[in-house]
């Protein structure tokens, strides 16, 4: 056939598309939710958004390209040599420099399936072979499959803890059996977005295993526990070398000044986000309580979000939730991940849930 216009890249050809959790309904007298993309709930603290609205009087200029106040606190906030630490737009957009700094084509990038639906897309740009290991059958990431499928032209693994969308986290001891049996030459990133919501002690602080471990990258977002999904910043917590490639890899000012002073307000807040993230924990542990007295095989979460394998069924319980007024998020075929919201919305989705109940 005749070029019809621009040549564009082969590999932009059968990209799957970053499905972003629908937004709420909107219908009259009755309340609509979003529960699908694991925001969380609350909004900024008034105090943030002061600080938001204050940066916004210095939108004219450009951002400090490097955040070094924002990579400052974080450092000191966490404990780790300032230059460890390399800012992103979002962990998406560090995981995207990450992709870049160490695949291409006739590499490969493994992962576990279904995780972080970014990464098949990122990889995919990047020109790179993904290699996906099937979760377990109880929705956990298979670590010693996913070892066996490390070949020589391994460049990258994803460790998603806890994995999106299953919930389900990987514990310290068989992370560390799966490190140790890692080249180190190839780099793992522990994406821990959801860090925060972590309550099981035996789930490892990625931020203690990379210490000792050149080939670890830990990700973390203030998307999720800190409520700034809107405001697009991440980072990524590496040695030197791999820092330095995620500063050259990062689109330049990326992250906007507003988004770095909010994330510098949220760790002065800390504490009282925190206690909201606990208010989340508890909200989900009611959550996930009521869904196993209904008879529901759920996969323990630690993350601000529950998993129902719904397989065929799917489609229809997506489609139940939003007609009850909270919008989830369906992977069509295989199951629903439903995000831990406001009280009310959370309730609506139990009612739904319960009329689906395997046992009811
Ligand atoms: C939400 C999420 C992220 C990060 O999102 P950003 O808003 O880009 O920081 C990263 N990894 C996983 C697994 C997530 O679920």
């Amino acid at each position: 056939m005749s070029q019809t216009g621009p040549k564009l890249r082969a590999e932009l050809g059968d990209i799957p598309t970053y499905k972003p959790g629908r937004p709420a309904p909107v219908r009259d007298g009755m309340p609509a939710y979003k529960i699908s993309s694991n925001e969380n709930p609350f909004p900024p603290l008034p105090s943030v958004q002061t600080v938001i609205a204050d940066a916004g009087s210095q939108a004219n200029r450009y951002p400090d390209m490097f955040a070094t106040a924002l990579v400052a606190r974080i450092a000191s906030r966490f404990g780790v040599p300032e230059s460890h630490v390399a800012t992103g737009t979002g962990s998406v957009g560090v995981c995207q420099q990450i992709v870049q700094s160490t695949a291409g084509p006739g590499d490969e990038v493994v992962y576990a399936w279904r995780s972080f639906e970014a990464y098949p897309i990122i990889v995919q740009i990047s020109g790179a072979t993904a290699v996906r290991v099937p979760l377990t059958a109880d929705e956990r990431h298979d670590l010693d499959a996913m070892a066996d499928a490390l070949t020589d032209r391994t460049r990258l693994v994803f460790v998603c803890n806890p994995n999106n969308p299953t919930s389900t986290a990987v514990r310290r001891d068989e992370l560390e059996r799966f490190l140790d049996r890692v080249p180190i030459d190839v780099l793992v990133v522990l994406d821990e977005a959801y860090r925060e919501f972590v309550r099981d002690p035996d789930v490892p602080d990625g931020l203690q295993l990379y210490r000792d471990r050149p080939n670890v990258c830990v990700l973390r977002t203030f998307s999720k526990a800190y409520g700034l999904a809107g405001l697009r910043v991440g980072f990524g917590v590496a040695h030197e070398p791999v820092a330095d490639a995620l500063r050259k890899t990062a689109v330049p000012f990326g992250v906007s000044g507003i988004a770095q002073a909010a994330a510098m307000a949220s760790l002065d807040y800390e504490e009282e986000l925190l206690d909201r993230v606990q208010v989340l924990v508890k909200e989900r542990t009611r959550v996930a309580t009521a869904l196993t007295d209904q008879g529901w095989p759920l996969p323990h979460s630690e993350a601000n979000f529950v998993w129902l394998r719904l397989g065929e069924r799917t489609d229809m319980f997506a489609s139940a939730c939003e007609n009850a007024g909270v919008v989830v998020r369906g992977f069509s075929g295989e199951g629903c991940r439903v995000s831990i919201g406001e009280a009310e919305a959370n309730d609506i989705f139990l009612q739904v849930a319960a009329e689906f109940a395997p046992a009811g």
